[in-house]
């Protein structure tokens, strides 16, 4: 029976992970799950599979949480804040830990469950673009075990030898492949971007997404994040890992090897598929996914992704190319300016102004302590607040008309 901790239960990775561990009671038990804010959600979970933990935002949602579930017979224990998430991922009880906070939130519950020497289920790809190295030597000091959720790394991972020693040369690794839908504005005139709502932004066409993954698939901040995830997970340079558009979703990325083999790793798009590959790995389970029915899909395609198109793909690669703490900068931009385009604050094309903007005043240094990775982000998110701030007087008077007054 392997014991798990699920950090972001009701979001959508959570929600996914709930649903393979139903189908296999007798491997798998709750050992704790967290939520931020919807208590009733996370209450339903707790009363479906009793945790002996549950960790929620505040003080106030502790107080609702614990009342609901003494209302349903349950002592379950309640807890609220970072600490109380950090022991819920290192508590000696645990196996895994299924890191499924979104955004830099996640970052040090998902580090203490790496320096814990855990099975760390890893969905929260932010984690690692702010803090690859440190993040990776924690895992290696601890002997943690590092599993990709991601789809796409996850797809690599399968598709790498299983002695696969992060040197791509030692393997005979030429490319790493990471395939992109492109997500909803792949073909959509550049010129009318400027004007797509939260809504339309996050209808991705083929995966379903809690909505700051589905704005970062939209503008492929998305993509330049799992550039970076995948450098740190395979050893791989910037120059060795490729952006390949694949507007089906059913490659779900590639490894080309040195005497021209190409492997591939095919599935219909659900996460509940990685999520069963890392919660049984090295065996395998039923996840509840239908098989691949090829024939359906008859074709496949493949696009190069066009950078002044998604702008944000580029930053991505300038960011891991500049090193240090430059993408935890990029994503700290990005967090903000994705949150205030979903709350009507800026424009869509904005995002990328906003970012490029942070990049480009803020001086980046060296990640070498987590101290140094989280001063960083506190000054990007106050440069990005400042320049939404100063944005939003200048926008153009159409867009102003869309957007709410303040
Ligand atoms: P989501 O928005 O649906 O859920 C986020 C979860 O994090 C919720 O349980 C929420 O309560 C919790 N949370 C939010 N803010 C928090 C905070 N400040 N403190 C503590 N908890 C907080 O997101 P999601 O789509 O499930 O994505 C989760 C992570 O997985 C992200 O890092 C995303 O990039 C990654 N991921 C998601 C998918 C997908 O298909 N959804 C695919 C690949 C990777
Ligand atoms: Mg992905």
């Amino acid at each position: 029976m392997q014991r798990i901790t699920i950090l972001g239960a009701t979001g959508s990775i959570g929600v996914s992970t709930l649903d393979v561990l139903a189908r296999h009671p007798q491997r798998y038990s709750v050992y704790a799950l967290s939520a931020h804010s919807r208590v009733e959600e996370l209450s339903a979970q707790c009363i479906a599979f009793r945790p002996l933990r549950a960790v929620v935002g505040t003080a106030e949602a502790a107080s609702r949480l614990t009342a609901l579930l003494r209302a349903a017979g349950l002592n379950t224990e309640v807890e609220y804040g970072e600490a109380a998430l950090c022991s819920i991922a290192s508590a000696p009880e645990v196996d895994s830990v299924m890191a499924a906070i979104v955004g830099a939130a996640g970052l040090a519950p998902t580090l203490a469950a790496a320096r814990a020497g855990k099975k760390v289920l890893l969905a929260n790809k932010e984690a690692l673009v702010m803090s690859g190295q440190l993040f990776m030597d924690a895992v290696q000091e601890s002997g943690a075990v590092l599993l990709p959720i991601d789809s796409e790394h996850n797809a690599i991972f399968q598709c790498l030898p299983s002695d696969y020693a992060r040197v791509p040369g030692q393997s005979g690794v030429a490319k790493i492949l990471l395939t992109a839908s492109g997500g909803p504005f792949l073909n959509r005139e550049v010129a009318t971007l400027e004007a797509v709502t939260p809504e339309q932004a996050c209808k991705h066409p083929n995966w379903s997404m809690g909505r700051k993954i589905s704005v970062d698939s939209a503008t492929m901040m998305n993509k330049g994040l799992e550039v970076i995830e995948a450098h740190w997970l395979f050893g791989a340079p910037a120059d060795q890992i490729e952006v390949v558009i694949h507007p089906q979703s059913v490659i779900h990325s590639m490894v080309s090897y040195s005497d021209g083999s190409v492997l591939a790793q095919l599935g219909n798009p659900d996460m509940r598929t990685p999520i069963a590959h890392a919660l049984a790995y090295p065996e395998r389970i039923e996840s509840g996914v239908g098989p691949l029915d090829l024939t359906q899909i008859a074709t496949l395609q493949f696009q190069r992704p066009d950078f002044e198109r998604f702008p944000c793909l580029a930053l991505a690669f300038e960011a891991l190319r500049a090193g240090g703490t430059a993408p935890a900068l990029l994503n700290a931009a990005n967090e903000v300016a994705v949150q205030a385009f979903l709350d009507l604050q800026i424009g869509f094309r904005q995002i990328d102004r906003v970012i490029a903007h942070v990049m480009n005043s803020v001086p980046h240094g060296a990640a070498d302590s987590i101290g140094a990775v989280m001063a960083q982000d506190a000054v990007a998110r106050q440069a990005a607040q400042q320049y939404i701030t100063q944005l939003r007087t200048q926008l153009r008077p159409q867009l102003r008309t869309q957007l709410p007054a303040g």
